[in-house]
């Protein structure tokens, strides 16, 4: 079992020399490990799986010309030298290792260049989607925090409520779906497979100096991911049925506004989803601002003239606009 802290000791921006050691040390000394042109890693475990992980082997780091000093503290791993940790997406990949080496069943994909564009994954989507034959389910080990299983990656919907809800209450502790997700690799699958998340796998502020992975909740991560039943997770996103907003991103016109075809509530947030701009949040944070002024102004007015009676908020008060003097 490979260790986790060691591991964390090379800063690997990618295409450094300190990537290619990294990955010849950790990942090519597993037997039966796949190299793909674009040089993303791959091993199969078990027969008819139809789930896969992911995780990325570059971090963002500037200086990668020698190894790093890791830290640990309270089962915490944390730096001092004002670069990144590189928890993201380090231990991903160590997540993956161990579950790899206990020969638990899936596909793994070890991507290539994901901090820089995701373009390890684009060119298995765009030129190898052969790869991902059969395969129903793609689960990134990517995301910060304790809690989250995303539907939702820049906004637009990567998998169903449903397989993420099953994930979470299968994983346990404080999982719960979210829709709050930026980029990862599996967004790059979700236009041809169904249920695509990524899952929150305990380091914090990472792209920063402040970055710092929970160790403790690493180790437990990797025991309850073998405990979920990734076989019988429900599949109910049709992959067919979003992948509007991709034309539109590759500049061709939007047409005039249209209703949107589904609203969901999650939380305090609603998304409607329109056909020509996927998955957008009910309430633009522009709209928020200017009522808050608006709100501030009127209460100093109500304050200014409440002695003399005026109120202009109640439709019951037969005094309202009404000056009393
Ligand atoms: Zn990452």
């Amino acid at each position: 079992m490979s260790n986790l802290v060691e591991m964390l000791t090379y800063p690997r921006k990618a295409s450094t020399q300190m990537e290619e050691l990294f990955i010849h040390k950790y990942i090519d000394s597993i037997g039966g490990m796949k190299k793909d042109s674009f040089g993303n890693r791959i091993i199969r475990i078990g027969n008819d799986v139809d789930w896969c992980f992911t995780s990325h082997t570059d971090t963002v780091h500037h200086d990668c010309s020698k190894r790093q000093e890791v830290y640990t503290d309270a089962g915490y791993a944390y730096k001092l030298d004002g670069e990144p940790l590189g928890g993201d997406d380090t231990t991903g990949v160590w997540l993956m290792l161990n579950l790899i080496h206990d020969r638990f069943p899936g596909l793994y994909i070890f991507h290539r260049e994901e901090e820089i564009g995701g373009r390890g994954s684009r060119y298995i989507a765009s030129s190898t989607p052969e790869l991902m034959d059969g395969i129903r389910k793609v689960i990134s080990l990517d995301r910060k925090g304790y809690g989250d299983v995303l539907t939702h990656q820049s906004g637009i919907r990567c998998c169903s409520y449903e397989f993420a809800y099953e994930i979470a209450r299968q994983l346990g502790g404080e999982y719960k779906p979210s829709q709050r997700g930026v980029f990862s690799d599996s967004a790059n699958y979700d236009y041809f497979i169904p249920e695509c998340t990524n899952l929150s796998i305990g380091y914090f502020n990472a792209h920063s100096s402040q970055e710092i992975q929970d160790l403790v909740f690493a180790e437990d991560l990797c025991r309850r991911m073998k405990r979920v039943n990734w076989e019988r997770l429900p599949v109910f996103r049709d992959a067919n049925e979003f992948d509007d907003w991709r034309s539109s991103t590759r500049g061709q016109k939007r047409t005039e506004k249209k209703k949107p075809r589904y609203t969901e509530q999650l939380g305090e947030v609603t998304w409607n989803y329109y056909p020509d701009r996927g998955w957008v949040s009910k309430e633009p944070k522009k709209k928020k601002k200017t009522k808050k002024k608006k709100k501030e102004k009127k209460t100093d007015f109500d304050m200014f003239y409440s002695f003399g009676g005026y109120n202009d908020d109640d439709d019951d008060n037969p005094y309202d606009n009404y000056w009393w003097w």
